[in-house]
């Protein structure tokens, strides 16, 4: 494990970078410009395809992190996975879709893949008897997720990509909540690994951007879904999120000792009736997640002993954790998720109205703590 470690802190600063440097800078150029000359052999370089020079950069970058042959960037995590599945499925294919999955995700099959002509089946990511019962004739793609939303379960990862494999379907994982520090999904087998880089990858809550990794071939399918939806990355956040890379593996090792211990003390107060996180030991994919993972990464979700009420009296009284709803930045964010799908949020619907997500910044885990602690301090007892 130290030999990965110490190859992923490396790969962070320096996977994908030219050398010698562009210009002999350390720092990759932004080139804003959106048409370049035609370059001998090389292909259209235009910005709208994803193949400005900065653009190509990042994609480097990208492959590098998750161990793959070729990456896009796209201007959002949902650009991300809607084109990917727009590269696996054609009109009359079926969706094997194993997992609990993001709002985003959700809306996007319910709202568009019938006018599109897939048909999907949401099934149970860690059973492995619902993907063969789901399989049909027409199915051509199998879409998971490392670690679910907002349960923080962990479906059988490997036997999934495998599964896959065995049938001929293209494996689509969002990969997000996991980060490749955590977990590299193409190590397993899965085709194409996605992102929404809003998050962890980028880590400072300050762009919108997502990212598709996996072999040259199924990527140039990718980018072609990206090139006819007009949705690559502007050169600008591709900087900004090649820049986040930079430290995601110092920033996310910090992050997830943060969840680490903030699970730990949340399971041992009175006030908190369960916790939902793969590191403890109770988690009913802890040895799953411990054999394939390196850290547990930065959510977890609870639920106060007090219910809804009490849910939403604590997210209002924390005073270092914003109450905001996104994660893997490196402020703590805490979220009561019943109170955003009122507010009409891209949570993911059918959740306990007294679910509190939690996702880990990069802050001192003795002030996250006694944050904590104080916000509990404050709810009425629970008799
Ligand atoms: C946020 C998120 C997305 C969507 O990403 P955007 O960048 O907001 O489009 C997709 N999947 C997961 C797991 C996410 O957390």
């Amino acid at each position: 494990m130290s030999d990965q470690r110490t190859r992923f802190e490396t790969l962070s600063v320096h996977g994908g970078e030219p050398r010698p440097a562009a210009g002999g800078s350390v720092v990759f150029p932004i080139h804003q410009g959106t048409v370049f000359e035609d370059a001998p052999g090389g292909g259209v370089r235009y910005i709208r395809l994803g193949t400005n020079p900065t653009q190509r950069h990042l994609h480097r970058r990208l492959a590098a992190l998750e161990g793959a042959e070729d990456a896009v960037a796209t201007a959002s995590g949902m650009a991300a996975i809607s084109t990917a599945l727009h590269s696996v499925l054609d009109a009359g294919d079926h969706l094997i879709a194993a997992g609990s999955f993001y709002g985003g995700t959700h809306r996007f099959l319910a709202e568009h893949a019938a006018h599109l002509g897939w048909t999907y089946d949401l099934v149970d990511p860690a059973d492995p008897r619902a993907w063969r019962e789901a399989l049909r004739p027409a199915t051509t793609a199998f879409l998971t997720e490392t670690i679910t939303n907002p349960h923080l379960r962990v479906g059988d990862l490997a036997g999934a990509a495998r599964f896959a494999r065995e049938h001929g379907l293209a494996s689509v994982i969002d990969n997000t909540f996991a980060t490749p520090v955590v977990f590299r999904p193409h190590s397993v087998g899965f085709d194409l690994v996605c992102h929404s880089a809003t998050k962890a990858l980028n880590g400072h809550s300050d762009i919108a951007a997502g990212a598709v990794t996996g072999s040259a071939a199924r990527i140039a399918r990718v980018a072609s879904a990206m090139g006819a939806y007009g949705c690559s990355l502007d050169p600008h956040a591709a900087f900004l999120l090649s820049r986040g890379i930079k430290t995601l593996a110092l920033r996310v090792r910090q992050q997830n000792a943060n969840a680490a211990a903030v699970a730990a003390f949340l399971a041992g107060h009175a006030a908190v009736a369960q916790v939902n996180y793969p590191g403890l030991a109770s988690h009913p994919d802890h040895a799953r997640a411990a054999a394939l993972f390196d850290g547990f990464g930065s959510v977890l979700s609870f639920r106060p002993a007090g219910g809804a009420a009490a849910a939403a009296a604590l997210v209002e009284s924390m005073r270092v954790a914003y109450a905001a709803s996104s994660l893997g930045g490196v402020e703590s964010l805490v979220t009561h998720l019943a109170a955003g799908i009122h507010a009409g949020s891209h949570e993911t619907p059918g959740i306990p109205p007294d679910l509190v997500r939690f996702s880990a910044g990069i802050e001192s885990p003795e002030d996250l703590i006694a944050d904590l602690a104080q916000a509990l301090d404050g709810l009425p007892a629970v008799v």
